[in-house]
């Protein structure tokens, strides 16, 4: 049985209860991160935090976010975690418990914290050598998408679309242009050029993105940060996903159409590999 954190308390998880008038639970009103851990180091707990912080001030939730690494720790510890190559640590802060209405508790009340941690198995090398594939869907959340917001139907939306179609991840489009996966950020190389969508507000700001971004320059890489049009993507030399649960996942097909020579890449493998060194795992 996991250990969970609830509001400060550590409990097995069928023992954790949170209240029906939680605003996460009545209006997904919370924001969370998900932290990876490499034998048990939290890796770029600060890109984390500053993110969370800045989630919490745009929605105007009042918590320091600083204890939460505390509780990354603690509940590694507690589930034995500490010496798996990869773990992830997940937590959310939500506005709190108060009598549904939309507007914010007046007087505020104490925002409500849930974590939880579980192992991470990454695929089998020879399974991402085969690469994987994903498909295009409408971009249909709203326009603070930087925020990591728990209301996540549309991205639940758009995964399960990619599981009835039989294929590994989900793009969203939103004006013809290709902007990120369900769960992670968008890469595309063409003619050697790292492309990613830029950071505006239609996209998370992936802290593996931004890793990504260093290693690709680390490695002689030109990186471009532009919007990709979904038809260029289509054409594009490789095409991978980044993320903290996703690390880095070659796609060699989009929509049914054949991305490059529909083998994984060059520079995806490269990434892939640096990712796997400078995270110890
Ligand atoms: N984009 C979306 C919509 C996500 O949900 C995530 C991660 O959950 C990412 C991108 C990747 O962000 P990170 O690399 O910080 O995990």
């Amino acid at each position: 049985m996991s250990v969970v954190h609830l509001n400060g308390e550590y409990l097995p998880a069928d023992e954790a209860r949170i209240s029906v008038n939680d605003r996460g639970f009545l209006f997904g009103d919370g924001v969370y991160e998900v932290t990876p851990a490499y034998h048990g180091r939290i890796f770029r707990w600060g890109q984390h935090l500053a993110r969370m912080r800045k989630g919490l001030k745009t929605v105007g939730i009042d918590f320091d976010a600083a204890s939460l690494e505390g509780v990354n720790r603690e509940l590694l510890a507690r589930n034995g975690l500490e010496t798996v190559p990869v773990a992830c640590v997940y937590v959310q802060v939500t506005r709190g418990i108060a009598p549904r209405t939309h507007a914010f508790p007046d007087p505020p009340v104490p925002p409500s914290v849930y974590g939880f941690a579980k192992r991470f198995d990454r695929p089998a090398r020879e399974v991402w050598e085969r690469g994987f594939r994903a498909i295009t869907v409408p971009d249909q959340r709203w326009a603070l998408a930087e925020v990591k917001a728990i209301a996540l139907l549309p991205n639940c939306l758009a995964q399960q679309a990619a599981v009835e179609a039989g294929v590994r991840d989900a793009i969203f489009v939103r004006d013809g242009i290709a902007l990120e996966g369900s769960h992670n950020n968008l890469f595309a190389v063409f003619g050697g050029v790292v492309t990613t969508a830029p950071l505006t507000n239609y996209i998370l700001h992936g802290v593996t993105r931004d890793l990504m971004i260093g290693l690709a320059g680390e490695m002689g890489l030109p990186v471009e940060e532009r919007a990709i049009p979904l038809r260029e993507l289509y054409r594009a030399d490789e095409v991978f996903f980044t993320g903290t649960t996703t690390e880095v996942r070659p796609a060699v097909e989009v929509d049914g159409r054949t991305i490059g020579e529909g083998k994984v890449g060059a520079v995806a493998r490269g990434l892939y590999d640096a990712f796997l060194a400078v995270t110890g795992s």
